[in-house]
């Protein structure tokens, strides 16, 4: 949009008096951001309603996005650069004597994820608005977000993350015409009725209402606006003699009260359950009903609308519309199930067995007792149809969906959808040849890839605007509405001026780094030491612990030999991760890193060589401050284990190297960057399955013959770090009694051994910044907008909106 300082100084201070009833001196910080961000509202407002009307003009086919998490991170920033006035605001803010960081900064992340699954909702939200496809999101709208983790005494403490605040979602509205009731629980039997039909009839079921929130997705300097539906839960006015008690209503708000609430009692099961059935059932029936407005008959919904269920949270999708369509609307169950398939599709996020959910039968019959008669359905015919054709009887025992005592939403979600897709190569080709090869052999159309990625505009234009403006100095504004055009930066990667012009960029990210390390920990560290970090999800798959034992080799070294000392680069190892609340394993690597830092930053003997930093409450705007910090991208996971990474990405956008394993997209990256420009080491997959069909690994063989492993392994046990008694030894005997899950030891002299080529590299600054520059120029590959143009044409089917 177009629009002067002048004309933003006159809104924002009629906001800011309207609003807020106060002035631009007296204002606080978080004053200013609600009549900031009320302000933003205001402008687009026009072009959302303008975009609704027009959608159903035009009968557009609509994508629905259902996730359980959505991480967006603040919202101020995209808005503001999505709209185009990202500088207007910010000139503004100089012209007024007002820092618009710190007002950015009163803005709460909205934390509505966990981690990588979430944020690629997010992303999506973006892409979906920015490449000009009607795609909505369909999610919870959690009362608090993932905890806010506090470290004390070197231990993760999980504190409820209240992201309203004072201030609520003033990018939210609340949507009372598309509110919906919900119904769990009781008992349902079928009765005939006049025209001959059976319906069910419902006894003593719980029912509640459903209350949509809608947060509008800006498209970039598109004027298409897109939704972000999220779901809270009320009681339903006629059924309030139910709840009498303050608990009553209580256990009623607990469904959108956290993401993921504990799950390893039986009470948390099934609230968990109640979750994702609750925000399943509300967004189908508000799509059904929105649908019907446009006139045309249920048989022909799949041309109008796409259902997408992300990973297996939403997975009973299907069975849900399926109960719609037959109870609600009376549609013959063949007609129903061809429409269902067709509009049903899946992403799986993981290859890891555990993670693939199944709920136990008698819970989910008593949670959901006709869906779960739906499913008895779907099941039933499915064996039918797969005895017909001939699957021989032990695949159709493996892939029905209620087997075992179990109902299997992943099987739910494949046999219910007409696309099952991966998030990286070699991910989609695990699951083809392994994780899901039965459901791959009858059904291989199904199958697909969609390779992840990143809102570059946030990894760049907002998180690195030093780095924006160096690229704009080299090969032009073009980048930034045409991401491709990084491309041409691949002509500079050896030019010395550009070298240096870049160096300095990093040197300025670090430096505002440093001084929030410092702040929040009290840790001093110099820019000339290498970046070297690692932030995601605690997991042992992710092999924290791995980079753990280098740094204890190292710090060794250092002990031992002082002389190592001299030709060594200082060198930052920076971490954060949260741990989730019931995940013992990962918590006790969280209190070693904060006892090994606090040994190594404060052992004078070692003369500041080596620093180490975690920062607690990791999360998206934290994100943004260390990435375009880091020199090293840490992406070690063992291979086969990380189905996508995406944070890999974002590293290599703004100008880090990577250090990895050939894992999930780390693959994409290095073919994409050539041998030279990434440090890879490591098993691959192929060596890890090897060990899988052998069952040869040995981790005790390992610890016993080489002394440095030995070494390494014992300070876990032997006093070396201070305060870690219980959580040593539980180190130790995952590495040794446990035989070592994840190949730690075996990929350990490898992983050393790439430390040192990347030291090397980084102490000749012209390969380094060949490296980085290179990184920076191939990015572009990773870009969520081509990612959402193959989700959009290839799975859902849809059409651009039209410019007039
Ligand atoms: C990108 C991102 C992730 C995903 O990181 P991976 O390294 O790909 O697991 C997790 N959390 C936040 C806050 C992120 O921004």
């Amino acid at each position: 949009m177009k629009l002067t300082t002048k004309q933003f100084i006159s809104d924002f201070e009629q906001t800011l008096h309207r609003e807020e009833m106060t002035t631009f001196d007296t204002a606080t910080n978080s004053e200013l951001f609600v009549a900031l961000a009320k302000t933003v509202r205001g402008y687009y407002t026009p072009q959302w309603i303008e975009r609704n009307k027009e959608l159903t003009q035009n009968k557009e086919k609509i994508a629905y996005y259902f996730s359980i998490e959505f991480l967006p991170g603040r919202m101020l920033e995209t808005n503001l650069l999505n709209l185009g006035i990202l500088d207007t605001v910010k000139k503004a803010f100089s012209k007024l004597g007002l820092n618009f960081e710190d007002v950015k900064n009163a803005e709460h992340d909205m934390a509505l994820g966990n981690g990588g699954l979430g944020r690629l909702a997010a992303a999506f939200m973006d892409s979906l608005a920015t490449t000009d496809y009607p795609g909505f999101g369909n999610g919870l709208r959690y009362k608090y977000g993932l905890f806010k983790q506090r470290i004390i005494n070197g231990y993760q403490v999980e504190l409820p993350d209240s992201w309203f605040g004072s201030i609520g979602n003033v990018w939210e509205t609340r949507k009372d015409h598309d509110i919906v009731n919900v119904r769990l629980f009781g008992d349902v039997y079928l009765e005939k009725a006049e025209d001959g039909h059976l319906r069910p009839v419902y006894r003593n079921a719980q029912v509640l209402r459903a209350v949509p929130y809608d947060v509008p997705q800006l498209g970039y300097n598109n004027g298409n606006v897109n939704n972000l539906r999220l779901w809270d839960v009320e009681i339903p006015e006629e059924d309030e003699l139910n709840y009498r008690s303050l608990a009553d209503l209580r256990r009623v708000q607990d469904i959108t009260a956290i993401l993921y609430p504990d799950d390893s009692t039986d009470d948390g099961k099934k609230l968990r359950l109640m979750q994702e059935y609750f925000m399943t059932s509300a967004g189908l029936q508000t799509i059904i009903k929105t649908y019907l407005k446009l006139g045309m008959p249920l048989e022909r919904i799949h041309e109008k609308v796409a259902v997408h269920i992300n990973d297996t949270h939403p997975a009973v999708a299907p069975a849900e519309f399926m109960r719609l369509l037959v109870d609600d609307y009376d549609m013959e169950w063949e007609d129903a199930w061809n429409v269902t398939v067709k509009v049903m599709s899946y992403t799986n996020h993981t290859i890891l067995s555990e993670a693939l959910e199944k709920w136990n039968e008698g819970l989910f019959r008593y949670v959901l007792p006709r869906v779960y008669q739906i499913i008895q359905e779907i099941d039933r015919r499915f064996v039918e149809e797969q005895v017909a054709q001939g699957t021989p009887s032990e695949v159709i025992e493996r892939t029905r969906i209620i087997k075992d005592g179990n109902v299997h939403m992943a099987h739910l979600a494949i046999i219910g959808g007409h696309s099952v897709n991966g998030v990286a190569k070699l991910h989609t080709e695990l699951l083809k040849a392994d994780t899901l090869h039965d459901f791959y052999t009858i059904s291989p159309e199904k199958f697909n890839n969609k390779t992840n990625g990143i809102v570059h505009r946030r990894w760049t234009q907002i998180a690195a605007p030093e780095l924006s403006a160096a690229i704009d100095k080299t090969i032009g504004k073009g980048w930034r509405s045409d991401i491709h055009k990084l491309r041409a930066l691949d002509e500079y990667v050896d030019d010395k001026a550009v070298q240096e012009r870049f160096a300095e960029v990093k040197t300025d990210a670090k430096k505002r780094l440093a001084r929030y390390i410092y702040d929040t920990t009290g840790v001093q560290v110099s820019t000339d030491a290498i970046f070297d970090v690692q932030v995601k999800r605690l997991h042992a798959y992710k092999r924290q612990l791995l980079n753990v034992m280098y740094i204890i080799k190292l710090y060794l070294e250092l002990k031992d030999n002082p002389q190592v000392a001299k030709n060594m680069t200082p060198h930052v190892f920076i971490f954060g991760a949260k741990a989730a609340p019931g995940y013992h394993f990962a918590k006790s690597v969280i209190k070693i890193i904060n006892e090994l830092a606090n040994l190594i930053n404060n052992d004078e003997s070692i003369h500041d060589k080596i620093k180490v930093v975690f920062l607690e409450n990791y999360r998206v705007s934290l994100a943004e401050l260390i990435i375009p910090a880091a020199d090293i991208s840490e992406q070690i996971s063992l291979a086969s284990k990380e189905a996508s990474g995406t944070s890999n990405m974002k590293f290599m956008m703004t100008g880090a190297v990577t250090l990895a394993t050939l894992d999930g997209a780390n693959i994409e990256i290095k073919d994409e960057v050539g041998d030279d420009n990434i440090v890879i080491f490591g098993m691959d997959k192929d060596a890890v399955y090897s060990h899988y069909d052998k069952h040869d690994y040995s981790s005790r063989t390992l610890y016993d013959s080489d002394p440095t492993i030995h070494r390494v392994i014992d300070t876990f046990v032997d006093g070396t770090i201070p305060n870690i008694q219980a959580e040593g030894n539980e180190i130790y005997n995952a590495l040794i009694t446990y035989n070592d899950e994840y190949f730690l030891l075996e990929d350990f002299e490898s992983y050393v051994k790439a430390h040192e080529r990347i030291a090397a590299a980084y102490a000749d600054q012209k390969t380094w910044m060949h490296m980085s520059l290179t990184n920076i120029a191939r990015s572009a590959r990773f870009t969520s907008d081509d990612t959402i143009e193959q989700y959009a044409q290839e799975i859902w089917g849809l059409t651009k909106r039209k410019h007039e």
